[in-house]
């Protein structure tokens, strides 16, 4: 069934990258998530893409809710949040952020960014949840990733299925319209048991 999202879970980099357009997709999706009345759930810092974003929401007058350890608060954290949750741990950190979105948008980043979203894709192909999981793809970023996911199905590590519910968009509009459109799948995780 498909909903409307009240909160969306950005994983993004802690760098800016190589190319101005990565940190203007990332303004372009915070003022879009500002005017469209979503709050932004992110990890808390004023780094890279993660600052950028949520500056732009702040500065359009959305709600950002932060969620950072104790260690990184005191080198990155963000100071202009008024919702900023200090956690003990990176995984209490993850399932906080968890909680507090309907759905996750993974922009371009590096291996912290990766790593928060094969999370969530395990745990929604396991059914552990029904959220849905998009990439905004700048520049073709994720194009590589992708192809990687199709190599995965092809030696039958990944189910078909599993992989079709990855969302993924060159831009947040649509990326937005298609998570409100998702439908979860139900299949069940196991590949070739026997
Ligand atoms: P990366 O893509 O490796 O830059 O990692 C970004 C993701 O990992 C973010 O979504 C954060 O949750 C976490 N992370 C990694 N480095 C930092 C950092 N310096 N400050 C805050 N969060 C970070």
């Amino acid at each position: 069934m498909s909903a409307k999202l009240k909160s969306v879970c950005v994983n993004c980099a802690s760098s800016p990258g190589v190319h101005p357009e990565y940190v203007e997709a990332s303004r372009e999706l915070g003022t879009l998530l500002a005017q469209r009345g979503i709050s932004l759930v992110y990890g808390g810092s004023n780094v890279g893409l993660m600052g950028e974003i949520a500056d732009a929401v702040l500065s359009h007058g959305g709600d950002v809710f932060g969620v950072i350890t104790e260690e990184l608060n005191n080198k990155v954290g963000h100071k202009g949040l008024r919702e900023l949750q200090v956690v003990p741990t990176m995984h209490e950190r993850k399932t906080k952020m968890f909680q507090l979105s309907d759905g996750f948008i993974v922009m371009p980043g590096g291996l912290g960014t990766l790593e928060e979203a094969m999370e969530v894709l395990t745990w929604a192909q396991l059914g552990l949840h029904s959220k849905p999981v998009g990439f905004l793809n700048i520049r073709g970023y994720f194009d590589r990733l992708m192809d990687f996911l199709d190599h995965a199905v092809d030696q039958r590590f990944l189910k078909k299925e599993h992989r079709q519910m990855i969302l993924i968009a060159e831009n947040p509009n649509q990326l937005l319209a298609d998570m409100e459109a998702y439908i979860p799948t139900s299949m069940e995780k196991w590949v070739d048991r026997k």
